[in-house]
């Protein structure tokens, strides 16, 4: 039966302000397990980075716990000093150290280890994060991606209990950011290590993360695999951060497995859609869920187009000035300006009773 190896009990942690405290992170409870890879995703100024600098020991709590391995490190009593935690920490700005080698940035936390140690350490991680040929380069020798990769390897040197990883991609483009999530989940998961990242970017959580929580106002909303928070967000503010959707005013119809929205009728997704008062509905629909088609009475007009390659978003506004996302193939054509015939494809929408309406 695997450890919980990081638990995280109603914690608050807060910054001292004129006259008390602004509390940042409330009432926030994780758990993970030996060799999970968690990932708290949630807006800029959320809290993301204060729960990282809780665990590792560098706020005090306000209230509850925090245990590592089993063994309670902080409460608001009692802290372990960060260097007792066994933590690694792999931050936005993973600076190497510029007049350090590659092998001795990675070699870095080994200092008590003896040379003979400390050498077969750091050849391991060098093999671990591809990196063997490159021992003697220089980081203004590498690349974005492969310093990335030193930080990694020096941040597991010295192995750590538990990784903690501040939106480590930030600083490189989108496209190798996700290529980069996934390389570094697959060291991550051969290492066996335990690792919690925190970051704005839903694409960067999907690629690395076993298991994400979705934060607002420093607390979780939700607490799920990436396939549940995407097929079942649990409210209307986990539906709009994961994908590209948009929600929309709609209300059940039938008794209560079909929604009926601007945009026409289609199946809800398998809890039946309760409805406000009337039945009103916060339906949120995706790019896929919307497929051009020149025949249907539902028109929107196109305001912006962008090109990805396999395929075109298109920005459309409909009648009521709701603009909705649609993926299109290249063939289509159209150009902005253009009202564009449109009907729902026939997945089954994710839908919530209406806010401020009576269940
Ligand atoms: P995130 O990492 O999700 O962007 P942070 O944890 O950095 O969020 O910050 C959450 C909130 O705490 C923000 O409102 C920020 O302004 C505030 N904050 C962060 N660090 C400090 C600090 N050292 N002193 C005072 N307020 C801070
Ligand atoms: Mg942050």
């Amino acid at each position: 039966m695997p450890h919980s190896h990081l638990q995280l009990d109603h914690i608050r942690v807060g910054y001292r302000v004129p006259g008390g405290w602004h509390v940042v992170v409330d009432d926030l409870s994780m758990e993970l397990r030996e060799g999970r890879i968690g990932c708290l995703l949630g807006p800029s100024g959320c809290g993301k980075s204060t729960v990282l600098r809780a665990i590792s020991g560098f706020e005090p709590l306000l209230a509850g716990s925090i245990a590592l391995h089993g063994e309670v490190v902080a409460t608001p009593r009692r802290s372990l000093a960060p260097e007792k935690r066994r933590v690694g920490v792999m931050f936005q700005d993973y600076a190497l150290f510029p007049h350090l080698c590659v092998a001795d940035n990675v070699g870095f936390g080994l200092r008590r280890e003896s040379a003979a140690e400390r050498a077969r350490r750091v050849g391991e991680l060098l093999s671990l994060v591809g990196l063997s040929a490159l021992a003697r380069k220089y980081p203004h020798e590498l690349s974005g991606g492969q310093q990335q990769r030193v930080a990694l390897a020096r941040a597991l040197a010295p192995r750590p209990e538990l990784l903690l990883l501040d939106e480590p991609f930030s600083s490189l483009d989108a496209d190798l950011r996700e290529r980069l999530a996934g390389e570094i989940r697959d060291i991550l998961k051969e290492a066996g290590a335990t690792a919690l990242l925190v970051t704005h970017d839903q694409a960067e959580a999907f690629a690395m993360a076993d298991e994400i929580g979705v934060m607002e106002h420093g607390r979780i909303v939700q607490w799920d695999s990436p396939y549940q928070l995407y097929h079942s967000p649990a409210s209307p503010f986990v539906a709009a951060f994961i994908g590209a959707g948009v929600l929309l005013p709609g209300r059940s119809i039938g008794d209560g497995g079909r929604v009926s929205l601007e945009l026409g009728e289609a199946e809800a997704t398998q809890t039946p859609p309760q409805g406000g008062r009337d039945g009103a509905l916060t339906v949120l629909v995706r790019p896929g869920d919307i497929c051009a088609d020149g025949r249907s009475p539902i028109r929107a007009r196109l305001v912006h187009k962008t090109f990805r390659g396999p395929d075109y978003v298109y920005t459309l506004r409909l009648p009521s000035g709701s603009e909705v996302l649609a993926y299109m193939p290249q063939e289509d054509g159209h150009q902005v300006g253009d009202d564009i015939g449109i009907r729902l494809c026939g997945n089954r929408l994710v839908s919530f009773p209406a806010a401020g309406a009576q269940a």
